[in-house]
């Protein structure tokens, strides 16, 4: 059998969260009663005129320059023309020989390994509006519209086909987002459809250097709705090869329940949409001075951030990465490390029990009641010898289900570490006398035994005693008894 290379490329659309619209007064906000967020001018009504809305540049900008991309001199807008019950205009604003932004890129790592994926163009375009049909688009009697949506202002950042495969085109994808939340100028909420993604992918034979022909899969709500649907597509398309068949250039939309792409409708061509300058609309001349102002705002981004954990706070790559994988997550730990400065533990911490947590409750840290001080009180506590690594994990679970302080919670509950060497002399005794076989098997080699009476004196004094005191009194003790 051949083997195959894949070929992935991703356009991905961004809603800016500007107030208003990117032509009119209209408000952006998500939800709302149908066609109360409207205006003549996002209803395309006849005689209107659209305005930019000078921040929905900034935005554009400021994302274009995070993803390091060349902001152009001279770029325009431009009519996309098509009809669409979403789309009242007939057509729409959008950028096309001339876009905002080139040439850019970002980073990705896969398996410990650091690749530039190219950023081909970013532009600025309108959103359309949504169809809401009764069930499915085909079965429904009739489809309804909500023109809230109708000019929400978007970005599109198309890559180069650089993705070799579906894990790949994740990692971009996540990095994209997380670069894109940095900058504060989208929330990029996958679920609210204020980031979407569409795919290109293509196979060829190994070793081949002309692109085979490409698919474009749309309808991906989720990072793991994309990887699987390009797994998926990857998989047919060199079955259909394998076959002897050929590949169409086709929409294919992603079916998460039964897991495959169908096809939605053959390619159009570019030059369908008889493109044309927007007459409406003054070309942008961008002043180089407000370019650098932007750029000057632009908040620490995560491979430098990442790259900072590493050297100032001695974690491993991992560890950093994981922690700048959102500004919130990031932010929360150097609070915590400016209370606490052993940097490895409170990433322990975060890395463990509080994401465990955060991802049982699908919360993300933002809504988490567990402050970085009273994450940081906690870990003082243990140092402190208050409460041991084991009862911490059931203090940890009640302040982030109550938002208590620890040493409230301590007090409560009865949680303080026993530490007085009589008091857990007297349980081992207890263990040991009535484990006198166990204690017989740990003398013969049986190193396990041994963990059992630990766990025994533990589940005596309900977790309390300093584990420390109690493997070293029952070594002496056991070694004095033989
Ligand atoms: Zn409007």
């Amino acid at each position: 059998m051949t083997e195959y290379e894949t070929i992935i490329g991703l356009e991905v659309h961004v809603e800016l969260k500007t107030k208003s619209k990117i032509f009119c007064p209209s408000s952006t906000e998500f939800g709302g009663d149908p066609n109360t967020h409207v205006c003549p001018v996002c209803l395309g009504l006849p005689g209107v005129l659209p305005v930019l809305n000078k921040k929905v540049l900034e935005y554009a900008i400021r994302a274009a320059l995070a993803l390091n991309c060349e902001i152009a001199e001279y770029s325009k807008f431009d009519r996309k023309n098509y009809y669409y019950p979403d789309l009242p205009k007939n057509y729409q604003i959008s950028q096309y020989d001339l876009p905002l932004a080139r040439n850019g890129y970002l980073n990705i790592e896969v398996n410990g390994q650091t690749k530039r994926i190219g950023i081909t163009r970013i532009h600025m375009e309108e959103d359309a509006g949504k169809l809401i049909h009764q069930g499915t688009i085909a079965t429904s009697p009739y489809s309804l519209v909500d023109y809230n949506r109708t000019g929400v202002p978007l970005i599109e950042i198309v890559s180069e086909p650089d993705m070799r495969s579906p894990e790949e085109a994740r990692a971009y994808l996540e990095k994209l987002k997380t670069i894109i939340q940095y900058t504060g100028v989208s929330d990029c909420k996958m679920e609210e459809g204020s980031l979407r993604c569409d795919a290109n992918v293509s196979v060829r034979p190994k070793g081949s250097r002309e692109f085979g022909t490409k698919t474009e899969i749309k309808n991906m709500n989720s990072f793991k709705a994309l990887q699987r649907a390009l797994a998926y597509e990857v998989e047919r398309q060199i079955a259909v090869l394998e076959e002897g068949g050929r590949i169409i250039q086709e929409t294919r939309t992603w079916d998460e329940s039964k897991g495959v792409t169908l096809p939605m409708r053959s390619k159009e061509e570019a030059h369908d949409y008889r493109y044309f300058p927007e007459p409406d609309l003054v070309p942008l001349i961008i002043d180089r001075r407000w370019v650098e102002e932007i750029r000057a705002t632009l908040p620490e981004l995560p491979d430098e951030r990442r790259n900072r954990y590493i050297k100032r706070y001695d974690l491993p790559a991992y560890d950093a990465t994981v922690l700048t994988a959102t500004k919130e997550m990031a932010d929360y730990f150097e609070e915590c490390v400016a209370l606490y400065p052993n940097a490895k533990a409170v990433s322990n911490w975060m890395m463990g029990d509080l994401s465990r947590l955060l991802n049982a409750h699908n919360m993300d840290i933002t809504r988490c009641k567990v402050s970085p001080r009273q994450l940081t009180d906690m870990l003082k506590l243990m140092d402190r010898g208050t409460i041991s690594g084991k009862i911490a994990k059931t203090v940890f679970e009640e302040m982030f289900a109550t938002g208590k302080d620890p040493e409230q919670i301590v007090q409560e509950k009865g949680l303080v570490q026993i530490t007085d060497e009589g008091a857990i002399a007297a349980v081992v005794e207890e263990v040991l006398a009535g484990n006198a076989k166990v204690v017989e098997d740990y003398l013969k080699g049986k190193d396990r035994a041994f963990g059992f009476l630990v766990g025994q004196v533990m589940k005596a004094t309900r977790g309390k005693a300093n584990p420390e005191l109690v493997n070293r009194l029952l070594r002496e003790k056991i070694h004095s008894q033989s």
